[in-house]
């Protein structure tokens, strides 16, 4: 079990692309989006696990046998020598030649326009070189030259793009419930080894959660770890954000009160991504965090009830959010609690009790069973078996996925000679996955 949960977050099966006629990896269809990934989830302790970031993939060399025009179909055949073959439409690789004339190389992008670029070009010759590349002479007489490796990285099969997406964006995650064992990792070994920052990343998005350990306890340290990353989401909230049991409070979160499980910000059209919060001081009496996997539970909802994950899944619901912190602020939004996919995967949570909007902007007969979805959702939430209950120390970091889980805190006693403190910092996925892959890169060598 171990080795399986390790193997899907280090992924080196879905480094290669696989557009041989046996492709090395299990083809994944739609069904994946009915299939929750095996639950519950062994122990993840980041530090033990050495080969989650250790392992090294040497790249493979790809070489091609033969290569021929189909003129008719208007493709070029490559016939690959560990079997298999490709197919690249000519318009395609006419609009990406690499020559210095078409393509900028110091920034990797695209010179050539497109209203140059004949969509309807044949070829005048196409033959593989003496150093193993696939060279094509155009009609304007202009001649392209590919490298095995890049071709065969941009196969047109169906199993090479989905372990290519795979491999850029990381979207298959490993669901979990009340028996999660988080996994954790070292606040300084993640600021300064390589191999620990890949590894956390990589736990981050497989599942969502990573728990930190060893941060000072003071101000300052979530914005040491986004400089890990690059930079910051600025909100209405401020660069960073300090979680206090405060007088006249802005938000729900600035009091003692508890605060349901929900996901930060759907006032926001583009919500963070990602969230970091620093325990400077725990209060002496309650203030336990709760976290539950959203996606798990959209899954669950599916299952259990299609009718109320079809309207969750397709009512815009208006969440409001005003007052002054950084600035003054006055926000609206519309979203769906769910947010799926063009297959139908759940990609998005959006859900906060304390900012969903009076405003229902919905016909009046659907307001009933709009409520009957929600209150369904909700419950499928907050049931034990589902929630994962915790206790942040002075010096703890909790780091998550804000688009899945859904977090939320016990009410605690608010003690002016201990006042509980955490603070706050967003991130964008973007941002974070692009420190991923470059971290991929610097630690295994491969694109
Ligand atoms: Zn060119």
């Amino acid at each position: 079990m171990w080795t399986r949960v390790f193997s899907r977050l280090a992924s080196p099966a879905v480094q290669r692309s696989a557009c041989a006629s046996r492709p090395r990896r299990t083809p994944r269809g739609p069904e994946w989006a009915q299939a929750p990934l095996p639950s519950p989830l062994p122990s993840l302790h980041l530090r033990e696990q050495q080969s989650l970031s250790s392992v090294s993939h040497p790249q493979v060399q790809h070489l091609v046998r033969s290569v021929r025009a189909l003129n008719e179909e208007r493709m070029v055949e490559v016939e690959w020598e560990d079997g298999g073959c490709s197919l690249y439409p000519f318009t395609w690789l006419r609009d990406n030649c690499q020559c210095p004339l078409c393509t900028l190389d110091s920034a990797q992008a695209r010179k050539l326009l497109l209203s140059n670029v004949d969509i309807n070009t044949g070829v005048d010759a196409v033959e593989l070189t003496s150093d193993g590349h696939v060279s094509v002479v155009w009609p304007e007489k202009h001649t392209s030259v590919f490298k095995a490796d890049w071709l065969k990285r941009r196969c047109f099969s169906a199993a090479a793009r989905r372990a290519l997406q795979e491999e850029f964006f990381l979207n298959e995650r490993v669901y979990w419930d009340a028996t999660l064992q988080m996994p954790t990792a070292d606040f300084h070994e993640v600021l300064h080894d390589d191999k620990a920052a890949l590894a956390w990343l990589l736990a981050l998005r497989r599942v969502g959660i990573v728990y930190l350990r060893g941060a000072p306890a003071e101000e300052g340290q979530v914005a040491r770890l986004v400089e890990r990353i690059g930079y910051l989401r600025l909100t209405f909230y401020g660069h960073t954000w300090h979680v206090k049991d405060k007088p006249m409070a802005n938000n729900v979160a600035y009091t003692s009160g508890m605060l349901i499980a929900h996901t930060d910000y759907p006032a926001l059209h583009f919500a963070p991504g990602v969230q970091f919060l620093h325990c400077i001081s725990q209060a002496a009496e309650g203030g336990e965090s709760q976290v539950v996997d959203g996606f798990h539970m959209a899954e669950q909802l599916r299952k259990e009830d299609p009718e109320a994950f079809r309207i969750l899944t397709s009512t815009l619901v208006d969440f409001t959010d005003t007052g002054e912190d950084y600035c003054d602020f006055m926000l609206q939004s519309k979203k769906c609690i769910i947010d799926v996919d063009l297959e139908g995967r759940v990609k998005g949570i959006n859900y906060n009790n304390a900012t969903r909007d009076s405003v229902l902007d919905l016909p009046v007969d659907q307001v009933q069973p709009f409520y009957r979805a929600l209150r369904t959702y909700v419950d499928i939430m907050t049931r034990p078996e589902n929630m994962v209950t915790y206790r942040m120390e002075s010096g703890d970091l909790v780091t998550f996925d804000n688009s899945r889980l859904l977090h939320g805190r016990k009410s605690y006693v608010s003690n002016p000679d201990r006042v509980r403190h955490l603070e706050g910092v967003y991130l964008d996925w973007d941002e974070v996955m692009s420190r991923l892959r470059i971290l991929r890169k610097s630690v295994h060598g491969n694109a």
